[in-house]
């Protein structure tokens, strides 16, 4: 049985798709069968896994309006296989902007992609799912399909502010519509040691979040940030970097955290 998570943070650009690919790169790496869920309809975790969201036959938006199975509408990436870090991936297009307003009549409209992802289950040992920056309907399905929230976060002064939104949120789902939801933990991004200011709110978040925080630390690293314009995870791109060692360390810190689950 796979254990699913969301990497979900409501504030834009805090490294939620960097995260996503790169985990499941590295799950992969060491070992783990992988399922990449884009459920941002900007489709950059589809095309930061070397998937051209132009070009996909079937998409999540089919899925969430069940004229697909996820068995048919997921694909693989030549990239990925040639990388050796090869996951699958379930892609996400504009067309998935439209589902928000399609399914709003509909019944059990926030269990859709639970209801989908029930039956390739125990294809998977991971099921990672790009959220976008927004706690909208489509994150709703995320949050209400996981086990788990991964929290990207930079270390910076309005960090706090903003996770206070997304806790409220994930109480609401977990009292409500999902039992299982909780915090794994908070991921901390784009860090800079030698920035005083971010050194001083990673402090505060350990002491605030305790055991929440992972261990693992994502440097600021432009190799990152270049592996999107080849359609490769970090971790594909340039396995030596920073970087891409740190999501290695990440992923086998996470497969450690589920088997205490
Ligand atoms: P959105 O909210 O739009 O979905 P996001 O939270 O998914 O954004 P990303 O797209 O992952 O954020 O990252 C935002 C930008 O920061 C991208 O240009 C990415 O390449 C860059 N970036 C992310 N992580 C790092 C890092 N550790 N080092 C350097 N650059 C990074
Ligand atoms: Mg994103």
């Amino acid at each position: 049985m796979a254990k699913i998570f969301c990497v979900a943070n409501q504030k834009g650009g805090v490294g939620k798709t960097t995260t996503t690919v790169n985990l499941a790169a590295g799950l992969a790496k060491v070992g783990q069968r992988v399922l990449m869920v884009d459920l941002d309809p900007q489709g950059n975790a589809t095309m930061g896994s070397g998937v051209d969201k132009r070009q996909l036959k079937l998409s999540l938006y089919d899925v969430l309006l069940e004229s697909a199975s996820i068995a048919e509408a997921r694909v693989k990436s030549d990239k990925l296989i040639e990388g050796g870090c090869s996951y699958d991936i379930l892609g996400a297009n504009r067309e998935l902007a439209g589902a928000e307003v399609e399914l709003v009549d509909v019944e059990r409209r926030e269990r859709r992609l639970k209801e989908a992802l029930a039956k390739v289950n125990d294809e998977y040992d991971f099921v990672l799912i790009d959220c976008p920056p927004s706690l909208s309907m489509l994150t709703l399905n995320g949050l209400c399909s996981a086990h788990g929230v991964i929290v990207p976060m930079q270390c910076e002064y309005f960090a706090l502010e903003g996770l206070t939104d997304l806790v409220n949120t994930i109480k609401q789902v977990h009292a409500n519509l999902n039992p299982d939801l909780q915090i794994i933990g908070l991921l901390r991004v784009m860090f800079d040691p030698r920035i005083t200011l971010q050194a001083q709110v990673s402090d505060q978040l350990k002491a605030h979040f305790g055991d929440k925080v992972f261990d693992a630390v994502i440097p600021r690293n432009v190799r990152l940030a270049e592996a999107p314009s080849y359609g490769v995870p970090g971790v594909v791109f340039d396995p030596a970097s920073k970087g891409a060692q740190s999501f290695v360390s990440f992923a086998q810190e996470m497969v450690d955290r589920i088997q205490k689950m």
